[in-house]
């Protein structure tokens, strides 16, 4: 990370009267991990920063110290001395309500390679697998208080965006992080119950539809998953129950590229790619206008969405085609 950035960014939050925090729409692990850590950690130097995301709070990261701190973006542009977008690739992916804002972003803390840095400062770390990771960074930088609550959010951006420690961006330097967040009062197997083995009926009950959908192609090393509108009624699940389905058949033996589909009700469309590493799906996605990371991936279209399907299937296979073995 750049030195003279990080010192800025310092500064920049450190010095802000009215902090306003905001994360990307369908948030996960990482989303609210980043936003209520650094929500914490400036509580901690004394202001009141205020935290929103497309939404508000989802059940599953309840458990989240301060998350009743989290709300529901507004319709108009709160007061602020210095807005701040986490962990969100690009200024749409702030929602929609934040299109009508007519105020540049401040300060953009990311690790997604696609991010082009929309913000007036922009500290985009692609070698660091979550976006919590960066701020833990960025903390010991300037020598901030991490207190067991702001350890318990950073650990849990860092374990959902890692895949629990196993995708390929974990590295020496991800588990030192992990002991010193460890360190610092957060619980591994505690937030591990929260996040893995806390799965609800509704959630389940999608997940053994979505999983009746599987369909190999490319000599099985391309799967991919279905979600139809109707599967919501028939689960009682909620959208954001959708997050981890995909590991379904990312983690088939000799899958290469496993991809999720979910057809909206107003006929768009939603692709979630993963790669075990040999295919950059960032790569695929950003030629549809989607992007993410090498290994995991997405991308929004807002119509033609069975046409838009098999175009990314076959962006997929082709890709998939020219692997040599
Ligand atoms: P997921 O499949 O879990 O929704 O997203 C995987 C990765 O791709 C995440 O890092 C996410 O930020 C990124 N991503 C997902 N959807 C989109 C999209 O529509 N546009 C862009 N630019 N990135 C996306
Ligand atoms: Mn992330």
């Amino acid at each position: 990370m750049d030195a003279a950035l990080t010192r800025r960014i310092i500064e920049r939050l450190g010095s802000a009267q009215h902090p306003v925090l905001l994360t990307h729409l369908r948030p996960d692990g990482d989303a609210f991990g980043s936003l209520l850590g650094l929500g914490h950690a400036l509580r901690d130097l004394g202001t009141n920063p205020k935290l929103f995301v497309e939404g508000g709070m989802i059940d599953m990261y309840r458990f989240l110290p301060g998350s009743d701190l989290v709300q529901d973006l507004p319709d108009a542009m709160p007061e602020t001395d210095c807005l701040v977008a986490l962990d969100t690739s690009t200024r749409e992916r702030l929602g929609q309500k934040t299109v009508s804002w007519i105020r540049p972003i401040d300060i953009v803390i990311d690790h997604h390679i696609s991010n082009p840095g929309y913000g007036s400062a922009n500290l985009i770390a692609s070698e660091i697998p979550s976006t919590t990771g960066v701020l833990f960074k960025l903390f010991e930088s300037a020598g901030w208080k991490i207190s067991p609550s702001t350890a318990t959010c950073l650990f849990t951006g860092l374990t959902t965006d890692t895949g629990s420690f196993r995708y390929r961006g974990t590295n020496a330097e991800t588990l030192h992080i992990a002991a010193k967040l460890v360190e610092f009062g957060a619980d591994p197997s505690e937030i591990a119950k929260q996040c893995y083995l806390s799965i609800s009926h509704e959630r389940h009950a999608l997940k053994r539809l979505v999983s009746n959908t599987l369909s190999l192609k490319d000599d099985k090393k391309s799967a991919f998953l279905t979600i139809l509108p109707e599967f919501y009624s028939k689960s009682g699940a909620k959208s954001e129950d959708t997050e981890g389905i995909i590991e379904e058949v990312s983690s088939i033996q000799g899958v290469e590229v496993g991809s999720l589909f979910e057809f909206s009700q107003d006929g768009g469309l939603r692709v979630s790619l993963r790669s075990k590493g040999r295919v950059d799906v960032n790569a695929i996605a950003s030629c549809f206008g989607g992007g993410g990371h090498k290994a995991a991936a997405g991308i929004r279209f807002a119509k033609e969405a069975e046409k838009n399907r098999d175009l990314v299937l076959a962006a997929i296979s082709q890709a998939i085609a020219s692997l040599k073995d």
